[in-house]
């Protein structure tokens, strides 16, 4: 993408918004949408007198999301006031962590060109949302939606570790496939469950030193992630090859004109006045308490890979593939059981499945069949009640008005013609419609069959068997 005499460092700090049921320091519910500031109370209102009380479940979710990256976890954390004044945040104080966060140094793998590698994470931190500013269309003002306020969030930071912008989105696409696996976010990154503030610098290749770097704040699309990091790239290495310095800034990526805005010169860690906060208690992990977390946590995608790699004879592509969504892994599963093919279900997964939900532009969440019904669908496939054409047109029906695909072929009446009698006087008819073609085969030209093959496809509008097809043909035209 850029001048291969430089390269890109790149460094993410994601955001992700915990599906707790109550808020991380009150009672009020997490979900999203609803009339604005009909989700808070004096607490995540910050009325003076109110305190907070941290919601256990959120440190439960993130020890879970640690583990799952292979951190350490604190056994001594505690929260700390970030001072910022917003109007989203009337406290004027956001609750965070500074200098103890709950999880230290893990990583995560990812796959590249150049095979796997591991993008440190530095450290993973629990914090309050803040509220949301509606600005008024006409321009009367903005207005101040509470709801958000409180809602529990972790901030994932990772180390500087990437170098292209496809190894940042493999690195976030891992990042919410662990996430959605272990079941502590649902992850929208449409509904801002998931977003990312992305650092991105240059360098020539070769240099040991990183450069100066800038910040996209809120990157919430995989899409508008790879075209920040390389227009934010493109944009630095043209300051420095005119000789101008980069300046260290926070930038709003905008979608439409497809170019960063400058927000704000980048603030400091002093500039926020960090200090522990006086109304929360030190959080203290037990051993136990680790321990029954990590006891507990579902099979990951690393080990589901190797799984289906050695016990069900995948390629490491396809395993990639089927691990990389737990929506598809869990789809993977359940017809596999049902089909035991596992290469045609990873098959289905990956080409007609994966391409339907492309041209809707959408994830592997928004299936709208069971895994079961797949199965079954592969199943009818295997034993020849249908033909592998036919089983597509049942795919689409599937994505259209999901029911058992044996009932849609018995409603459409698709059920493939394997009574030798119907077959043969298909064959007979198709023979004797197309002499021309007869001759050619006789005369040795191999082709020919494959068009009368196709002819009595036509005929029977694809559901004749076409293994049957091909046989008759032949014994009929030796005769
Ligand atoms: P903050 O942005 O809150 O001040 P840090 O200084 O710790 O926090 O850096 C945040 C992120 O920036 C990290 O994900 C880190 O990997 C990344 N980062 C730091 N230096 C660079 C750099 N020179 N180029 C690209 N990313 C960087
Ligand atoms: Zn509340
Ligand atoms: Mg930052």
């Amino acid at each position: 993408m850029i001048r291969d005499d430089y390269e890109m460092v790149i460094g993410l700090e994601v955001h992700c918004e915990l599906s707790t049921k109550t808020k991380i320091f009150c009672s009020c519910p997490t979900e999203f949408g609803g009339e604005p500031n009909t989700h808070c109370c004096p607490v995540c209102m910050a009325m003076p007198g109110t305190l907070p009380v941290l919601n256990e479940k959120v440190v439960e979710y993130a020890v879970k999301a640690g583990l799952a990256t292979n951190c350490s976890i604190s056994q001594n954390s505690k929260n700390d006031r970030k001072n910022y004044f917003y109007p989203d945040l009337p406290k004027a104080y956001q609750i965070s962590q500074y200098d103890k966060p709950l999880c230290n140094h893990g990583h995560v793998s990812i796959e590249t060109p150049e095979g796997e590698k591991d993008i440190r994470i530095l450290r993973i931190h629990i914090e309050e949302d803040a509220g949301k500013l509606n600005h008024d269309e006409y321009g009367r003002g903005s207005f101040v939606d509470l709801n958000r306020a409180g809602v529990p969030l972790i901030e994932i930071v990772s180390e500087p570790d990437m170098r292209s912008a496809e190894e940042a989105e493999s690195y976030m696409r891992k990042l919410k496939s662990i996430l959605e696996y272990i079941e502590v976010s649902d992850c929208k990154m449409q509904e801002g469950s998931l977003r990312a503030d992305v650092n991105v610098s240059v360098r020539k290749k070769g240099s040991t030193e990183f450069g100066t770097r800038t910040e996209m704040k809120n990157m919430n699309s995989f899409r508008s992630i790879v075209r920040g990091i390389n227009y934010e790239a493109e944009r630095q290495i043209e300051l420095i090859e005119n000789g101008e310095a980069v300046t260290q800034e926070t930038l709003r990526w905008d979608d439409i004109s497809g170019r960063t805005f400058s927000m704000r010169d980048k603030e400091d860690a002093q500039d926020y006045r960090y200090f522990p906060d006086p109304d929360l208690v030190a959080i203290k992990l037990s051993d136990e308490y680790i321990e029954n977390i990590k006891k507990a946590l579902p099979e990951l995608p690393e080990s589901r890979k190797k799984r289906y790699m050695e016990e069900m004879d995948l390629s490491e592509k396809a395993a990639n593939f089927v691990t990389s969504s737990k929506y598809y892994s869990n789809i993977f599963d359940e017809a596999t059981e049902k089909c035991n093919n596992p290469k045609a279900v990873s098959n289905w997964l990956m080409s007609d499945i994966a391409k339907v939900l492309n041209e809707r532009e959408e994830e592997a969440d928004k299936i709208p069949f069971s895994g079961k019904e797949l199965g079954e669908l592969i199943e009818l496939i295997d034993k020849g009640t249908i033909s592998n054409s036919i089983g597509k047109k049942v795919l689409n029906e599937l994505f259209e008005n999901p029911k058992a695909p044996s009932k849609i072929i018995e409603e459409k009446g698709w059920v493939q013609i394997s009574d030798e009698g119907a077959i043969k006087e298909v064959v007979i008819k198709v023979l004797e419609n197309n002499p021309q073609s007869v001759a050619d085969y006789k005369a040795g030209k191999d082709k020919a069959l494959g068009f009368l093959v196709g002819q009595a496809m036509k005929e029977t509008r694809g559901k004749a068997n076409p293994q049957m097809l091909n046989k008759m043909f032949i014994e009929e035209l030796k005769k």
